[in-house]
């Protein structure tokens, strides 16, 4: 046969899977990827079994089971004064990765430049270029990671696109402020810009700040994706479900796309969480519930010689390790795992050139007895 030419040459395996394994290895605590260590509600679990049981397992609907879209109007509605028709603007997905794939799948064709900030989750680029895309990234500095909008316009051009958002971000734990939405309204008005805003962690921000989902604003709305994911509102990382919301025109092509990636998504989950979003406290109560863990994970790295950026979203904690070590921070990680038993993100594989600040990515979303176990282990650092 003649020699595959890969479509993906310069992807390997991804640094969640490297840091995971490395840490099973040599017996590390785990706050490399992002995924509580915690048990999830028994009543979600009760309500999987009960649409088992009650005979819900074939296959949902191609867009998902309406009941359950229903509850995400509802949802989005409340918290972003947005109407989506369940109908035509919302599909269940098999996760926000699914959605953003198909999203990306949807909208770019060869040549298409999309614009994405990095450090950036591992998966726009990729689909970009299978989709035979342009990545155009912007990098953002730390400790603020603040967008340079004035960047931002100087990167757009006839074939700009899509522009890729992701609030509360992974891995700095930055918002997108009311100012940065302006900038972007400004920047997109008249262009035929699309919107992608990767939204995982909507229920993720702290402090009583408010979440700038594209969905509070009208203008924005109309040119954007949506992604959700109840990996996250559901502390089940591995239920791979999750939602997209667009305006019908974009759904419509969205649809084309997802029906013959996954046709449609495991129906008992649906069931159970179509029951188990009607009590609003499981979503209301989420940023409560991670801030403390995060406060409580702070304090911690405080008595250590990490040095703290801010965290004002998602479930992550980045430091400084620059009064530690000038290590690589692919180097070190590897070392803080092998000698001092606990396992995180080097900052730098959020990069596509590499970029090393310094700097590395916990996860808070574990038990207090599993953050407090790591604390103890890098106070020795
Ligand atoms: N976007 C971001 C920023 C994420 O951190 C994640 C999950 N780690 C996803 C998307 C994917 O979500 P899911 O697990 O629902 O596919």
């Amino acid at each position: 046969m003649r020699l595959l030419t890969s479509k993906l040459p310069q992807t390997g395996t991804t640094i969640f899977t490297v840091m995971s394994a490395l840490a099973a290895d040599v017996g590390a605590i785990n706050l490399s990827q992002g995924f509580p260590d915690y048990e999830i509600d028994p009543h979600l679990i009760e309500l999987v079994s009960q649409a088992m049981k009650n005979g819900h397992n074939q296959y949902a609907p191609m867009a998902g089971l309406i009941s359950l879209r229903e509850q995400i109007g509802y949802k989005t509605e409340k918290l972003y004064g947005a109407i989506y028709n369940p109908e035509t603007e919302i599909t269940i997905t098999a996760g926000g990765t699914q959605a953003i794939f198909t999203a990306i799948s949807s909208i770019i064709h060869p040549n298409d430049e999309v614009i994405i900030f990095e450090p950036a989750y591992d998966c726009y680029a990729p689909a970009i270029k299978l989709m035979g895309g342009v990545v155009k990234s912007l990098e953002l500095a730390p400790p603020d990671y603040r967008i340079a909008w004035d960047m931002v316009r100087k990167l757009i051009s006839n074939r700009t696109k899509m522009i890729i958002l992701n609030s509360p971000h992974n891995p700095t734990a930055t918002i997108l402020t009311k100012s940065d939405v302006d900038e972007l309204s400004a920047l997109v008005k008249d262009q035929d810009i699309y919107i992608l805003s990767d939204e995982v962690y909507e229920h993720l921000v702290f402090d009583g700040q408010k979440h700038e989902s594209m969905a509070r604003y009208p203008e924005l709305q109309q040119r954007s994706f949506i992604v959700a994911s109840f990996g996250k509102l559901c502390h089940a990382t591995g239920w791979k479900i999750g939602y997209c919301l667009a305006p019908a025109h974009l759904m419509q092509e969205f649809r084309k796309i997802h029906q013959f990636v996954v046709f449609s998504v495991n129906t008992p989950m649906q069931y159970a969480i179509a029951e188990y979003l009607k009590n609003e406290q499981v979503y209301l109560g989420l940023p409560a519930f991670f801030q403390q863990k995060r406060d409580h994970f702070r304090d911690g790295i405080e008595q250590t010689r990490f040095k703290l950026l801010s965290c004002h979203g998602s479930y992550f904690q980045s430091v400084c390790y620059n009064d530690i070590t000038d290590e690589k921070d692919t180097d070190f990680a590897i070392r803080l795992a092998k000698e001092f038993g606990v396992a995180t993100i080097p900052t730098s594989a959020f990069f596509n050139k590499g970029t090393d600040n310094h700097i590395l990515r916990f996860c808070f979303a574990k038990r207090q007895e599993t953050l407090d176990k790591a604390v103890d282990r890098l106070i020795k650092v």
